[in-house]
């Protein structure tokens, strides 16, 4: 297997994955939606609320508002010691109280741990009118997008084959680099040079277009571009990791299983 980084950021990441099979591509694109451990706000004490928004519909937005997650410090609550009551390793309190007139941002709350905050303090929660109140707890826990969609750390995860472009003999005519969307194909002298194949989207025009039919669009069957970016409760890497390591993990669960029978 050969990994290859073609953009690492704190949000986004992109990558050549090679020498695999097709299944272990979407398991990898899979678990970084559902496997990756994020903590999201899952209870919300309403104290007051007499803003426009019904109680339900503030929790459900507050439940979507990404948190940064520091993994190492939390555990799921179905495993920690205090089996699920509550403890300081299995959920963490944010606090928000606000009068209007005013917007209320995800960066008016105040975490009780410092390292558990919004990871962007500008979604905008309700716009608070003249004396509307709010004053809320919210409790988050960790959890998993395999539970829910407010859990998941990874999005917009996808892959495609690596695309492969062949030229043969042919009279320059010029016609696929004319066509091509994604100017990939280059006329250099009486050449047809391909340039950055990994932004080819595989729509085939050139082939259409080529009426000696020299040119030929295919897919390495072992090569994959995998792309995902994130909520900013993890970083691009950490979610590449954590999502890696599910998979090791339930491998070794499997073969431990096996190995019993
Ligand atoms: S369209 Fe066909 S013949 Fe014309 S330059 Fe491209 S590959 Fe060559
Ligand atoms: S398949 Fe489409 S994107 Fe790719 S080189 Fe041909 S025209 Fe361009
Ligand atoms: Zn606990």
């Amino acid at each position: 297997m050969d990994i290859d980084i073609i953009e690492l950021s704190e949000r986004k990441a992109r990558f050549v994955l090679s020498g695999v099979s097709t299944s272990f591509a979407n398991a990898i694109r899979r678990s970084i939606l559902a496997e990756v451990p994020v903590l999201a706000i899952d209870d919300v004490n309403i104290y007051e609320n007499t803003s426009v928004l019904f109680d339900e519909q503030l929790s459900l937005r507050l439940g979507l508002i990404p948190l940064k997650t520091d993994t190492q410090s939390y555990v799921f609550p179905e495993d920690c010691n205090c089996n699920g009551v509550g403890c300081t390793l299995c959920r963490v309190s944010l606090t928000l109280s606000a009068e209007g007139p005013k917007v209320v941002y995800s960066g008016d709350f105040v975490s009780a741990d410092p390292k558990v905050i919004p990871a962007d303090s500008t979604v905008p929660i309700i716009e608070l009118k003249e004396k509307h109140k709010v004053v809320v707890e919210a409790i988050a826990r960790l959890g998993t997008g395999r539970k829910h969609s407010k859990w998941q750390a990874g999005v917009a995860s996808g892959f495609k084959n690596m695309p492969v472009i062949t030229v043969s003999e042919c009279d320059y005519c010029g016609k696929c680099e004319e066509i091509c969307p994604r100017d990939i194909l280059k006329m250099e002298g009486d050449k047809i040079k391909v340039v950055n194949v990994i932004e080819c989207s595989m729509c085939r025009l050139c082939e259409g277009e080529c009426d000696m039919d020299a040119i030929k669009v295919s897919s390495d069957p072992g090569s994959f571009v995998m792309t995902f970016e994130t909520t900013g409760a993890l970083t691009a890497k950490e979610i590449a990791l954590e999502a890696a390591g599910s998979i090791k993990k339930r491998a070794e669960q499997l073969s431990e299983i096996i190995n019993a029978l």
